[in-house]
């Protein structure tokens, strides 16, 4: 058995330089990506939860490389690492107000994720501010999601940029929360306008998710936030979410995420079940 041992070592060596390879390969061809426009944004709907009227769209990365499609939970986590997805993610806020503005419903908004690797760039807030000039777009409608791990990230300047948005009009949503460091002090300083309670939460509904929900529920009326549920794949999971008296919801159950022409079509429509 003792013989074995070296052999399997030596596997998994493989299998590291493997992806490490595959990484670098994937860094690389992510340079090209805009260039060679084979990335996309697809929209998510968000409905009001009492009436199902979209209300709202998450705008989601899409990286289609010949017929090879590449997750963006795989390349998100590269291109944060080496900094391109400040570049990408200047693409994805443009795509989204380029999107606006073409949205015949005034009411609807566009939620972006920025990583964190976005905001300690320094031209971040000048440009976005520029980028809702230039497409002449409400301030209200653009709406930032941010991961609670942002703010455990040690920015000093990060408050202030997040003010600064929120100052100009822009939506300030706490994407997948419950997952990471509790943020309650972030919540209660920051005066956040969305928080969305991440999928796993509401997977568990049925069971121990439901006291979760509630309690956020609770902290949103003192609090004054606004709360979407993440991952709604199921009636019954609407339905407990619409008794705890949820604000929005997102998921499976409503739409997969769709092309932009189909945004222009559904916006302020209501989602039969
Ligand atoms: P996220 O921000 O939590 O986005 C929601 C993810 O859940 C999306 O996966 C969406 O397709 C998926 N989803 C929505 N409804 C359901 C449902 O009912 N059931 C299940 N099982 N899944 C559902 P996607 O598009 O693969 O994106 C994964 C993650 O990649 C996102 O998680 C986000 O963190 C990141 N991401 C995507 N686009 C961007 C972007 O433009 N910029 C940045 N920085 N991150 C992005
Ligand atoms: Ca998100
Ligand atoms: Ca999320
Ligand atoms: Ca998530």
């Amino acid at each position: 058995l003792k013989g074995k041992q070296p052999e399997r070592v030596l596997f998994y060596n493989h299998q590291l330089e493997e992806n490490l390879r595959s990484k670098v390969l994937l860094q690389e061809a992510l340079n090209n990506a805009l260039a060679r426009h084979e990335l996309r944004l697809v929209f998510q709907p968000i409905v009001d939860a009492e009436t199902f009227a979209i209300r709202s769209f998450e705008a989601l990365l899409r990286w289609k490389r010949g017929t090879q499609i590449i997750e963006p939970s795989v390349f998100i986590p590269i291109a944060e690492r080496s900094g391109q997805i400040v570049n990408i993610g200047y693409w994805v806020l443009e795509e989204a107000c380029k999107t606006l503005a073409h949205v015949p419903n005034d009411d609807t908004s566009i939620a972006v994720n920025v990583s964190i690797v976005q905001f300690q760039d320094q031209q971040f807030v000048a440009k976005i501010s520029r980028l809702l000039e230039t497409y002449h777009i409400n301030p209200g409608r653009l709406h930032i999601e941010v991961t609670e791990s942002l703010f455990h990230s040690g920015q000093s300047d990060l408050t202030e940029k997040i003010i600064w948005l929120q100052r100009k009009g822009i939506k300030i949503s706490i994407d997948d929360f419950g997952t990471g460091y509790s943020s309650l002090s972030v919540i209660q300083n920051l005066n956040i306008d969305f928080v969305k309670i991440d999928r796993s939460f509401i997977q568990k509904i049925e069971d121990k998710g439901l006291a979760i929900v509630e309690a956020v529920m609770n902290m949103s009326h003192s609090l004054n936030f606004r709360i979407i549920a993440e991952g709604v794949e199921s009636e019954e999971q609407a339905r407990l979410l619409q008794r705890c008296g949820i604000h929005y919801m997102q998921g499976f159950l409503f739409s997969q995420p769709v092309e932009m022409v189909d945004v222009f079509r559904l916006a302020g429509k209501t989602i039969p079940l």
